[in-house]
């Protein structure tokens, strides 16, 4: 396989952005797990099945089909079943399920083998929980993005307001801090930095500093 830039963390830390950018100063494809997740999530809620329920979720999801791709400006696209979800998956309804489907190993191994599908033949940045740890432990370089909960929740609530969403900071501190440990106590492949990852705390960094960080680890 082609090399791989893993980059993992909690929400909120400016990951997206971050391998986004990242990707493109180095000439990579960005891929964000996240997406294939709340596409799984999407297709479990419309199915009105309890995302607890691993049985059901399996049923659901793995007949599903499941697309991430840039669109033309490098923003993240989504197709479930060939139709374009990528609005529908931020929702909160997404967001608040997200972390129960993602626990269950179905769910996992069918979007994993879809990610590592994906550095058969692209020069990567892929971002998520278990990047470095599980989908490719052999990456070139891999990256843990930590950052304070008030950080996090600042970033996700000022992103919430800049695509037009809702937003309430409180319950942004709340739900990314709900969702941070059903991620990093979940018993499959857990949110947590590989050994060999740098990490890197972006709470009072800009985002060029970060993207500058990370261009030099990745020796460009
Ligand atoms: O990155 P994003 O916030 O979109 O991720 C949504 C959720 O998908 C995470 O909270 C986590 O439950 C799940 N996820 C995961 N493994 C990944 C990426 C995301 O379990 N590699």
């Amino acid at each position: 396989s082609v090399d791989v830039i893993a980059i993992d963390g909690p929400a909120g830390t400016g990951k997206s952005t971050v391998a986004g950018l990242l990707a493109e100063r180095v000439g990579a494809h960005y891929l964000d797990t996240g997406a294939m997740y709340r596409a799984a999530t999407l297709a479990v809620l419309r199915a009105g099945v309890d995302p607890a329920d691993a049985t059901a979720v399996g049923q659901v999801v793995g007949p599903r089909q499941i697309r991430v791709m840039a669109g033309s400006t490098g923003e993240t696209v989504v197709y479930l079943d060939g139709a374009d979800v990528s609005r529908e998956i931020r929702t909160d309804a997404v967001t608040g399920a997200v972390s129960a489907v993602s626990a269950h190993p179905a769910v996992r191994d069918k979007l994993v083998a879809l990610q590592r599908s994906h550095a058969e033949s692209e020069f990567l940045v892929v971002e998520g929980r278990d990047i470095g740890t599980v989908v490719f432990p052999n990456a070139a370089v891999k990256v843990f993005l930590t950052a304070t909960p008030q950080a996090r929740a600042q970033r996700r609530h000022l992103q919430n307001l800049e695509a037009g969403r809702d937003s309430d900071l409180s319950a942004v501190l709340e739900s990314v801090n709900r969702r941070d440990h059903l991620d990093s106590t979940r018993a499959v492949s857990p949110l947590r930095a590989a050994d060999d990852a740098v990490q890197i705390d972006t709470s009072d960094l800009t985002l060029d500093e970060v993207l500058d960080r990370l261009t030099e680890l990745v020796g460009e």
